[in-house]
């Protein structure tokens, strides 16, 4: 793995998150993406190499809604990137480890993206994350 890549909060409303993060971070929020297939509306700013990726629910029925419900506002996972997504995974499923999807899935923020079930990484929602290349036919 090669670094942090962003740190996912879950948050109920985006409207009063990016500004507060706006403050909290001295940044701008740069991107707003909508990921249709995980139900939710993102917010992105940097922060040196890393990045804070702020997750609302666009549906009541969405993980987030789900894990808002559940636990409340917070951390939601945390993103490593990797090389080579398809790599990691054959090694982590090797470890032991339970993938949530067994095929790599468009994420926001031009990635490609997979999760660890957090029954086995002590509660923690892993996700890791590559970036898209043109040449890329998957
Ligand atoms: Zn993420």
């Amino acid at each position: 793995m090669v670094k942090v890549e962003h740190i996912g909060v879950a948050v109920r409303s985006l409207s009063e998150s990016i500004p507060l993060f706006s403050k909290l971070l001295q940044a701008e929020c740069y991107k707003t993406e909508e990921v249709e297939s995980e139900k939710v509306r993102t917010a992105f700013f940097r922060q040196g190499e890393t990045k804070i990726e702020l997750l609302e629910s666009a549906e009541a029925d969405g993980v987030i809604a789900r894990f808002l419900e559940k636990k409340g506002e917070g951390i939601h996972h945390i993103a490593f990137e990797v090389e080579d997504i398809r790599e990691e995974m054959q090694r982590l499923k090797k470890e032991g480890f339970v993938l949530l999807n067994e095929e790599p899935k468009a994420g926001a923020d031009n990635k490609l993206v997979a999760f660890l079930h957090p029954k086995n990484t002590n509660s923690v929602l892993i996700e890791i994350c590559q970036e898209k290349k043109l040449d890329m036919n998957y």
